[in-house]
């Protein structure tokens, strides 16, 4: 299996690479942002608690995306690999994906870290609010909740995939083929090493 993990805050283009990276690769998405979207859409227990946390730019709480995941992993045994978008975003969430992943003898095979100016990134996002229907990206008090999130809770997240040296760090800013180009580059020297 080639595991990846798209890495990087708020709107620096994870969702828009990924969709590209899939189809590339073939790889099975899991994005637990949209899972958590999805689980709101159908009302679920779970969307419910976690629209809370997510309507006040938080983070879900660990052991609820944690769960999401495994029962992904669980219900694609035949998956050539998966591309993780918005996950792991603590480190506790990185330690309990390794061992996921570990307990079916596979491990992360690179995380590609997207890097993106914090103006662009309020910018992208109110501009994508404009059109996405999302109600955490219309009001700049909760984007710059989900940036503080971000730098507090998620940044220590690549410090935990650097020790086992898996971060490869890739400029997010320029045109999205160009920004593709950056990304796929790395993977063929990861797959070819
Ligand atoms: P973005 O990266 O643009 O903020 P996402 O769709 O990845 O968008 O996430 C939207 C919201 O969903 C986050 O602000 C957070 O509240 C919640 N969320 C998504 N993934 C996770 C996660 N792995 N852990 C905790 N909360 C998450």
């Amino acid at each position: 299996m080639f595991n990846l993990i798209l890495f990087g805050p708020p709107g620096s283009g994870k969702g828009t690479q990924s969709d590209k990276l899939i189809e590339q690769y073939g790889l099975k998405h899991l994005s637990t942002g949209n899972l958590l979207r999805e689980e709101i859409a159908h009302q679920t227990k779970l969307g419910l608690e976690a629209k809370h946390y997510m309507d006040q730019g938080q983070l879900v709480p660990d052991e609820v995306v944690i769960g999401m995941i495994r029962s992904a992993l669980q219900a694609n045994p035949n998956a050539k690999g998966f591309l993780f978008d918005g996950f792991p975003r603590t480190v506790a969430q990185a330690e309990a994906l390794d061992k996921l992943l570990a307990e079916l003898n596979e491990e992360i095979s690179i995380v590609l870290a997207l890097e993106v100016s914090e103006d662009e990134l309020v910018q992208r996002l109110l501009n994508r609010g404009k059109t996405s229907g999302r109600s955490d990206d219309t009001d700049t008090g909760v984007i710059r909740a989900r940036l503080v999130e971000y730098e507090n809770k998620t940044s220590p997240v690549a410090g935990h995939y650097q020790k086992f040296g898996k971060v490869k760090r890739v400029k997010g800013e320029g045109s999205i083929d160009d920004i593709f180009g950056s990304l796929t580059r790395e993977i063929e020297g990861k797959l070819s090493a």
